[in-house]
């Protein structure tokens, strides 16, 4: 093989390999240390209602905080996806979301939606929805308020078996979301199919709303298309307040991204819980 390969190739690619083969294993080992270090922190992202403003509810989103410098999921997720390690992580974000949800209500906070973002190695393992019934068991929190994000990704290929996990996920009493939609190949069979409460259109499908009338005719129709599946539509990666007019002219339903501010910590959050919670006690009086 190697002489199949020639000489100087062969060499070059071993030494490739062995560099991030070396990169993965110490990715590996500083991850596990993590893990039980207690360096992972979940932070919340708001969701609202483009219709009313009001809170819809909340994205968990894992960072980690290493050396006193809080590293955002995207830059690390992909790397323990290889590693192997993500089950592990995964359980704990799960546990964790459940737990903050829990301890929220127990405040007297209103209930809003915990969405916990679930990677396609995740879901596929074999005990991945017994694990998901052990956290809302043992944290008490009600499955109803537990949404959980797949990709489309996980989508292409197996849909039917796929579809065959996420009824067994929609049996507990949980949501489930189709997160990042339009960010890659998009699988209409699969919006079809799968038994999913929420549509989350990619926030790069949101970037150029306003300037190109094409785009907005495209939302417009994948929007109606999930309402007429049921469905709650969310855009994600909303920037500037021209977007969120133009999403509720296409009867979008809800919308998060940085105009609603960065991703923040558990305490920080239960400001908005706080507002939320006036709000819902006015409009009782009201009613
Ligand atoms: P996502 O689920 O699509 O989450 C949204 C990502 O976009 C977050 O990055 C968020 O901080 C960022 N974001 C929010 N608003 C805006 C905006 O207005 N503009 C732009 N450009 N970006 C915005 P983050 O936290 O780095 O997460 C990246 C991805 O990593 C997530 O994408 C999600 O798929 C994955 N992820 C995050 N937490 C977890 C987790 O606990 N488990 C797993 N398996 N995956 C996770
Ligand atoms: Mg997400
Ligand atoms: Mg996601
Ligand atoms: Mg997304």
């Amino acid at each position: 093989q190697a002489k199949l390969n020639g000489k100087n190739h062969f060499q070059f690619y071993t030494a490739e390999m062995e560099a991030s083969l070396s990169q993965q294993t110490k990715l590996e080992a500083r991850l596990k240390l993590a893990l039980q270090q207690d360096e992972f922190r979940l932070h919340y992202a708001p969701v609202m209602s483009v219709q009313t403003g009001r809170l819809l509810g909340v994205e968990a989103l894992l960072r980690w905080e290493r050396d006193g410098v809080l590293i955002p999921a995207g830059q690390f997720i992909a790397g323990a996806e290889a590693t192997g390690l993500l089950p592990g992580i995964g359980r704990w974000v799960l546990r964790e979301a459940c737990r903050q949800h829990r301890s929220w209500r127990n405040a007297g906070h209103p209930a809003v939606t915990m969405s916990v973002n679930i990677s396609a190695r995740e879901l596929a393992e074999e005990d991945f929805v017994e694990g998901v019934g052990h956290a809302l068991k043992e944290t008490e929190m009600q499955a109803e308020w537990l949404q959980l994000e797949i990709t489309e990704e996980i989508g292409r290929g197996r849909a039917t078996r796929l579809c065959d996990r996420l009824k067994e996920l929609k049996a507990l009493g949980v949501r489930l979301s189709l997160d990042d939609f339009g960010a890659g190949a998009a699988s209409l069979r699969f919006l079809q199919l799968a038994p999913v409460d929420e549509l989350k259109l990619d926030g790069r499908l949101i970037a150029a709303l306003g300037e190109c009338p094409a785009r907005q005719a495209m939302l417009e129709a994948l929007i109606s298309l999930a309402h007429g599946r049921g469905m709650q539509v969310i855009a994600e990666g909303v920037e500037r307040s021209g977007q969120l007019e133009k999403l509720r002219e296409l009867a979008c339903d809800g919308a998060q991204g940085y105009w609603f501010g960065q991703p923040m910590a558990a305490g920080e959050f239960e400001r908005l819980l706080s507002y939320e919670r006036f709000h819902r006690k006015d409009s009782s009086q009201i009613s």
